[in-house]
């Protein structure tokens, strides 16, 4: 694939690793090896996906001449933690429109991704009312700071468009390269589907590259058919933006809505075994909304059977640990 053309910050230094996960392997039976690509380890205060979208979002803001980035995300987005984050880093104001998802789940002084908005030095959070027009919100934003003399850029919520989303298909490539060297046969990819940027990212990117492996998402919040055509259209706007001709037939995503439980960000009692289990047997820090929810499923479908025996599967762990310092009782209640 061809990233030449488009406007790109280099936040990485080095590929994230790939590590055989042998007690958690283990735990689950040893019928199906477990691997993981660390994306919980990218640059970035406190690491996460979206370092990897905002190299292509900050890189199209900067090559527009923009010297303020607005985004949105939930009350304690990972996204709007690790824009505020390579905004200071690249000297950028940051505004956030936060969506108050659960009623009274915004704390101005809450922990985790929250604390770290007011620590990365974002200029204002506005708070609005869950179903909000998230866009309607930003573009009002944007046309206060043009008003007062300032270039506003707008990614939108989780740098999901298809700008966005090719730093998942680089990813793709990325992983492919280093599974080669490592002579590493998977035979499946596990990816959490939020705002779908990751999901279609790397379908993309697998297909570009002819990896020829197949990539299930784990949902956080939708039902499965709602989510797959989300994620089936921005694939087909990001390969037609990369220029990726091979037709990717809409059966080629797959997405598992069976462990969203209540809702998005609420907790389930499968997710709090999966933040335990990674950290017990292998010392991985997941996260209560994404990763550990993405975690259940796979360690679900490892139990009952989904995978071939003796295949090997990768986990993609998109990061969001700091959201586990908002979470404590929940952890604490068993
Ligand atoms: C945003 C996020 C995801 C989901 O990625 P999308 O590209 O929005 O689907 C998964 N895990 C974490 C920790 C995230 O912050």
């Amino acid at each position: 694939m061809n990233f030449t053309k488009f406007p790109r910050r280099k936040y990485l230094q080095d590929p994230t690793p790939i590590e055989f996960l042998p007690a958690l392997t283990q735990a689950l039976g040893n019928e199906v090896k477990l691997y993981v690509k660390r994306d919980d380890l990218l640059p970035g205060a406190a690491g996460g996906n979206k370092t990897r979208k905002l190299e292509f979002c900050i890189g199209d803001a900067l090559a527009k001449g923009a010297d303020t980035i607005i985004t949105c995300g939930a009350v304690q987005s990972n996204h709007a933690r690790l824009t505020a984050s390579w905004s200071a880093k690249e000297g950028l104001d940051c505004h956030l429109i936060l969506e108050e998802r659960v009623k009274g789940s915004y704390k101005e002084k809450a922990s985790g991704n929250n604390f770290l908005f007011e620590l990365l030095g974002v200029k204002s959070i506005a708070v609005v009312q869950a179903g909000s027009d998230m866009m309607a919100q930003m573009n009002k934003k944007a046309d206060e700071l043009a008003a007062a003399g300032k270039k506003p850029y707008i990614i939108p919520g989780g740098a999901s468009n298809a700008i966005g989303a090719m730093g998942y298909a680089a990813c793709a490539e990325e992983i492919m390269g280093q599974l080669n060297d490592m002579h590493l046969d998977i035979g499946h990819i596990i990816v959490p589907s939020g705002s779908a940027g990751t999901h279609a990212g790397m379908v993309v990117g697998m297909a570009g590259v002819n990896g020829n492996i197949p990539i299930s998402g784990v949902n956080v919040s939708r039902t499965k058919e709602v989510q797959e055509a989300i994620v089936y259209k921005l694939t087909l706007e990001t390969a037609e933006k990369l220029g990726v001709k091979t037709g990717i037939a809409r059966e080629e995503i797959v997405c598992f809505d069976q462990y969203v439980g209540p809702g998005y960000s609420l907790p389930t009692d499968s997710m709090v075994e999966a933040v335990k289990l990674f950290a017990t047997k292998e010392a991985i820090l997941l996260d209560p909304v994404y990763s550990g929810k993405a975690a259940a499923g796979l360690i679900d479908l490892v139990r009952k059977g989904h995978f071939p025996k003796d295949s090997n599967v990768l986990f993609l762990h998109t990061g969001g640990s700091p959201a586990l310092y908002a979470y404590m009782d929940t952890f604490r209640q068993e």
